[in-house]
């Protein structure tokens, strides 16, 4: 009789770094594609697993709202609207609610926990070690080995780089934003106007008075004295927020036009996505056809422009609940869905004009996406009907940033997405890491049997935003390539009669 036998000299050990968002979306696509009979450890700087940066309980006071609506969340094994049936009190999110960046993180901690023990079934024994900070990573000849609070971790096959923006944070920047929120000063300066400043505005709001319903309309009612100034280049809040169901479809759609394109950015724009704006918004498209991509980004973000911040809030407030009603689709989702074909189609991978004419706009792409919730816009308009906001067009200077006073307190509340900075250092290993490509793994496959992914959507550049969709996507390719690299390190013993 001949038995083919199996063996499996050690169970293979992984390390990713980072407990955050990434994680939990591969540790869900390793188990979505079966991956087996290994070991992964977790390394994580902080003490909180699955929330990562934007979502722990430090930076997550309750009224901070992420940009996300349950629709919008990449699938994960138990959905959002089952887990919160269950866990959540049963909470009605409508369309135009998005969840507080409280609960996202308690959602992805649930989901982190629950991708372990299904993993587990699997003989996939998944370890958290909080409190390390990873700082090196070296290659060894079949093998990684980390640092990690002065003591070295080592025997990895491969190494997942999901450290998001890195553990270091800027100084003057916000975050944990309870900090500056809970000081006794009254006079605040916030610069930037973009989604990390409104969570601050938010934030020192709450901590100085609270806000009523009054008759159709929010009141908000100090405390104390209270005088926010939010100074950005723009002068404007972000454009409101509005729910996007169909940007896979119009994805579908684009990629379809997308094939016979040259990849540069004026022509794709001319060619893919100018079309959907005069198929489903040509008065918009009457106003944009012959300007450049970016130019059409500055117009449609409300940059060029100088206009009062409280008119177009409230403007937009009343054009909201008409947009909605009529279920228009809208100019943020033809963007959206016009930089996601770029992602997909790993045009920015190939070509280097494109890449570079992206990397100048990520400014006005990051303005031109970043969505308002309409509870935040309520919030804002309440806070400057009060006296206690007030939003100018100003740049400020990296001296003036400095120059923070006991009553005057400045918080830099800038983009992330300028503040793209390696968090690790690579010993031994080439510089540059990308995230994995089929190439790449192919590379793998043949020559070397150990590899270093990134995850994270920050290690990366993309033309859309780092958020939750961009996670999964990475993710789902990173845990792809890690189970072509199992696959190729097993050992199989000949059979024997
Ligand atoms: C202020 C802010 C607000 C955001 N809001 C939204 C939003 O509303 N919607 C949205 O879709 N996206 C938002 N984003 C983007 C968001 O960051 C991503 O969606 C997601 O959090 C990225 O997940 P990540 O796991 O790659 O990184 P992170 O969430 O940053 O997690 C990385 C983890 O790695 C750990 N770590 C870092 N360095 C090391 C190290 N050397 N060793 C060990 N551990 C380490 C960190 O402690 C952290 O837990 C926001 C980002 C920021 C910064």
């Amino acid at each position: 009789m001949t038995v083919a036998l199996t063996i499996i000299a050690d169970k293979p050990k992984i390390a990713v770094i980072g407990a955050g968002a990434s994680t939990v979306y591969l540790l869900h696509h390793l188990l979505v594609k079966g991956v087996e009979n290994i070991d992964i450890d977790i390394f994580e700087a902080n003490d909180w697993v699955g929330c990562g940066y934007p979502y722990n309980r430090e930076n997550s006071a309750p009224y901070l709202l992420s940009n996300l609506h349950p629709v919008d969340l990449p699938p994960l094994g138990v959905s959002f609207t089952q887990y919160n049936i269950v866990y959540g009190g049963n909470i009605r999110y409508q369309d135009d609610e998005v969840i507080t960046r409280k609960i996202l993180g308690e959602y992805l901690t649930f989901n982190f926990y629950h991708s372990v023990n299904k993993l587990l079934r699997n003989n996939v024994t998944v370890s958290v070690l909080s409190h390390h900070k990873v700082t090196t990573i070296h290659k060894h000849h079949d093998s990684f080995s980390l640092m990690a609070n002065g003591q070295c971790f080592g025997g990895y096959k491969a190494v997942v780089n999901n450290a998001g923006l890195g553990s270091t944070i800027r100084p003057h920047s916000p975050y944990p934003v309870c900090q500056p929120a809970n000081r006794s000063g009254s006079c605040y300066r916030v610069v930037g106007s973009s989604l990390t400043a409104i969570d601050t505005i938010l934030a020192l709001a709450a901590w100085h008075g609270e806000f009523i319903e009054g008759d159709n309309t929010l009141i908000y009612i100090p405390h104390r004295t209270l005088n926010i100034k939010a100074l950005s280049p723009s002068g404007v809040f972000p454009s409101l927020w509005y729910p996007s169901h169909r940007i896979n479809d119009i994805v579908t759609e684009m990629r379809k036009l997308c094939s016979h394109s040259p990849p540069r950015i004026e022509a794709l724009y001319q060619r893919v996505c100018l079309p959907f704006f005069a198929r489903y918004l040509p008065y918009i498209h009457r106003q944009i056809q012959y300007k450049t991509f970016s130019d059409a980004l500055a117009f449609l973000s409300n940059t060029t422009v100088s206009c009062d911040a409280k008119n177009k809030l409230r403007i937009e407030l009343v054009a909201y609940s008409a947009a909605t009603n009529m279920k228009e689709i809208s100019w943020q989702e033809i963007i959206d869905a016009f930089l996601t074909v770029i992602d997909q189609t790993n045009l920015l991978e190939q070509q280097d004009m494109l890449r570079q004419s992206v990397q100048k706009m990520q400014p006005l792409i990051a303005k031109a996406l970043a969505a308002l919730p309409v509870s935040s816009a309520v919030r804002l308009l309440a806070l400057i009907n009060a006296n206690c906001l007030s939003i100018k067009a100003e740049s400020v200077s990296e001296e003036q940033l400095a120059d923070s006073q006991a009553d005057k307190l400045v918080i830099d509340c800038r983009s992330a997405i300028n503040s793209y900075h390696s968090t690790l250092c690579f010993g031994g290993l080439p510089s540059s890491l990308h995230a994995v490509s089929t190439k790449e793994t192919q590379t793998a496959k043949g020559g070397s049997n150990s590899s270093v992914l990134c995850g994270t959507p920050y290690s990366r550049f993309t033309a859309s935003l780092p958020g939750l969709t961009e996670c999964n996507r990475l993710n789902e390719q990173v845990a792809s390539s890690l189970l072509t690299l199992l696959e190729h390190d097993r050992v199989w013993t000949a059979p024997y009669g």
